[in-house]
C-alpha cells in the first residue's frame, strides 16, 4: 500500500483518499508518495491498451486504496466524449517533433486532463472515508486551472467551488470562460494582484486553523483544485506513458529507446509527472524544463539557486507567468531522499529571505533536467515558423517550449527523439497568436479567434463556440486581503 507524507517532514501515512481530500498538509507541505511505483508491464505490452487502460493502471498503481472498481468508475467518467479526439491525447509529429496534445477537453487546455478526473477521486475519497462535510474547493489560477476545475466541479453535489485570478493577469478568453461559468454551487473573483498573490492567498487560507474550525462547525471542509493536490498530479504520469507507446506504436522508438520531453513549465506539476513517468520506468533522457521570461526556474536548475528577488514579467504565455512554483518543492523531497526537514527550511527560507540555495544532493539529482527560457519576440517566431513550414499551429505556452527545444539541439547537438507537451489549442491565445501569422491584430480577442480560423481553418474547441455571447454571472474584483471574506460570504450565501 503506498502511503503520503508530507513534503515538509511530518509522517502522517495517509491513503491517497484522505490525500486527495485534504490538498494540502498540516504543516503546509505537499502529499508525496512514500515510493514511485514500477510500472508492472513494458510499455510494449501496451500497445494496443486505450488512453482510459492506460490511465487506469498507472493511476491505481499510485492510489492504492482505491478498489479496482472504484477506478474504473473514475477514469471512464473523465475520459469520455468529453474529449474531442477519441484517443483522448493524440501525439502529432510536427517538424522535428513529436507534439502531444493534451488540450482537446472542454476548456481547450492540458488542465482537463487532470481536472476532468478530480472530480470523481475527490468524491469517491469522501464516500470511502465516511466524510459528511461539504467539500469547498479554493483554487488559484493563471488562468486555465479555473475554468477547467469550474467545468469539472460546476453542480456536482457535495462540493463547492471558488476560483480566484489574477486581474488583467489572462487572456480574454481565458477570462471570458471563467466568468461565464454556470453552475449554483460555482464562484469567480478577480484579484488585484498577480498570479503569486493569488496562490499564497488561498494557501494562507488553507494554512489558517481557526478558519478550518469556523468552517467544520459549518459543515464545511476546504480542499483543493490546484497541482498541490496530489489528485491533479498523478492523473497527468498517464500521459507521458501513453506518448511512450504512442512512439512505439507509430515504429518512431524501438523498445527500451529513450525519449527527451519538452514541457512549457509554470507550477512544475505537468514536468513533475514527466519525472514520476520515468521513474515508473518509462524510457526518458532529459527532462527539459521551458519557461517564459519568469525564468527562475532556468536559473534554478542551471545554477541550484532559486531566487524569486527578481522582476515579475506579464507574457504572452500567462498561463507560466509564475515565480513560485508549488511541485518543485514535491521534486527536491524526492531527490534530497525524503529528506523533510531539509525542505522545511528551504521553504522557510524562501519565505524569509526570498532566495535559497539547495545542497549538493538534490543538486546532482537535478542532472535529469534541462532547463531554458524564450521571450515574446522569439515564442511569437517560433509559432509563424512552425506554421509557414509545416502548417500546425501551436499556441504560445507551447511555442515557448518547442523554441527551447530547438535552443537545447542547437548546443547539444541532441537528436534523440523528444515529445513537446503541447498544452492549449491556440485559439486561448488568439491575440498573439495572430499576430504572430502576420494578421492584422484586433483590440477584440474574438475577433481575433475568428481571423485566426479562417487562415487556418482549425477547427475551434467546442467550448470557444459561442463563447462570446454567453451572459457574464461573475463580476467579483477584490483586494488579496479580501480573499477569506468572500469565501466565508459565499459559504453563507443561503
Ligand atoms: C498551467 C499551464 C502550463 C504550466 O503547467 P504547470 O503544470 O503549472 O507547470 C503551461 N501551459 C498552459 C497552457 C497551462 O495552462
Amino acid at each position: 500500500m503506498i502511503k503520503y507524507n508530507s513534503t515538509r517532514g511530518s509522517q502522517q501515512e495517509k491513503t491517497a483518499a484522505q490525500a486527495v481530500i485534504q490538498g494540502i498538509a498540516e504543516d503546509k507541505g505537499l502529499y508525496v508518495p512514500d515510493q514511485i511505483p514500477a510500472l508492472d508491464v513494458s510499455p510494449e505490452a501496451l500497445k494496443d491498451a486505450t488512453y482510459q487502460e492506460i490511465a487506469e493502471k498507472v493511476i491505481s498503481a499510485f492510489f492504492t486504496d482505491y478498489t479496482a472498481e472504484e477506478m474504473k468508475a473514475c477514469v471512464y467518467g473523465a475520459y469520455d466524449d468529453k474529449f474531442e479526439e477519441k484517443t483522448i491525447a493524440p501525439l502529432v509529429k510536427a517538424g522535428d517533433a513529436y507534439f502531444l496534445e493534451l488540450y482537446h477537453g472542454r476548456t481547450a487546455a492540458f488542465k482537463d486532463m487532470a481536472l476532468s478526473i478530480l472530480p470523481y477521486l475527490l468524491t469517491t475519497a469522501l464516500k470511502k472515508e465516511k466524510e459528511d462535510k461539504k467539500i469547498c474547493i479554493l483554487t488559484a489560477t493563471s488562468g486555465d486551472t479555473g475554468k477547467a476545475a469550474l467545468e469539472g466541479f460546476a453542480d456536482v453535489a457535495g462540493t463547492e467551488i471558488v476560483v480566484f485570478y489574477p486581474n488583467q493577469g489572462v487572456s480574454q478568453v481565458q477570462e471570458r470562460q471563467m466568468v461565464t461559468q454556470e453552475g449554483d454551487n460555482t464562484a469567480v473573483f478577480a484579484i488585484n494582484g498577480n498570479f503569486d498573490d493569488a496562490q499564497t492567498g488561498v494557501k494562507l487560507i488553507f494554512n489558517d486553523s481557526a478558519f478550518a474550525e469556523e468552517l467544520a462547525a459549518k459543515g464545511v471542509k476546504l480542499s483543493s483544485a490546484n497541482s498541490i493536490n496530489i489528485g491533479r498530479l498523478v492523473p497527468q504520469v498517464a500521459y507521458y506513458v501513453y506518448a511512450y507507446v504512442q512512439l512505439l506504436k507509430q515504429g518512431a522508438v524501438k523498445p527500451g529507446e529513450k525519449i527527451n520531453v519538452v514541457v512549457p513549465t509554470g507550477n512544475f506539476g505537468n514536468i513533475l509527472a514527466a519525472y514520476y513517468a520515468k521513474q515508473m520506468g518509462i524510457p526518458m533522457g532529459k527532462l527539459i524544463c521551458a519557461s517564459n521570461e519568469n525564468n527562475v526556474l532556468t536559473d534554478f536548475i542551471r545554477t541550484g539557486e532559486y531566487n524569486i528577488n527578481r522582476d515579475f514579467y506579464l507574457t504572452n504565455s500567462p498561463s507560466m507567468d509564475i515565480l513560485i512554483s508549488s511541485n518543485l518543492e514535491r521534486l527536491l523531497y524526492h531527490l534530497s531522499g525524503n529528506d523533510g526537514a531539509e525542505i522545511k527550511s528551504l521553504m522557510e527560507q524562501l519565505d524569509k529571505n526570498k532566495v535559497y540555495r539547495v545542497n549538493e544532493k538534490i543538486r546532482s539529482g537535478l542532472a535529469d533536467f534541462e532547463a531554458g527560457y524564450a521571450d515574446m519576440t522569439d515564442t511569437n517566431q517560433a509559432i509563424g515558423n512552425m506554421y509557414e513550414e509545416n502548417g500546425y499551429l501551436m499556441d504560445t505556452h507551447t511555442a515557448v517550449a518547442y523554441k527551447v527545444y530547438q535552443d537545447y539541439k542547437k548546443e547539444t547537438g541532441d537528436e534523440t527523439v523528444a515529445v513537446i507537451a503541447s498544452t492549449a489549442s491556440a485559439y486561448k491565445f488568439a491575440d498573439s497568436v495572430a499576430e504572430s501569422l502576420g494578421l492584422p491584430v484586433a483590440e477584440d480577442g474574438f475577433a481575433n479567434l475568428r481571423a485566426l480560423h479562417e487562415k487556418t481553418g482549425v477547427r475551434v474547441p467546442k467550448g470557444l463556440e459561442g463563447l462570446e455571447e454567453k451572459p457574464v454571472r461573475h463580476t467579483g474584483v477584490l483586494e488579496k486581503d479580501e480573499m477569506k471574506d468572500a469565501v466565508l460570504k459565499f459559504i453563507l450565501r443561503y
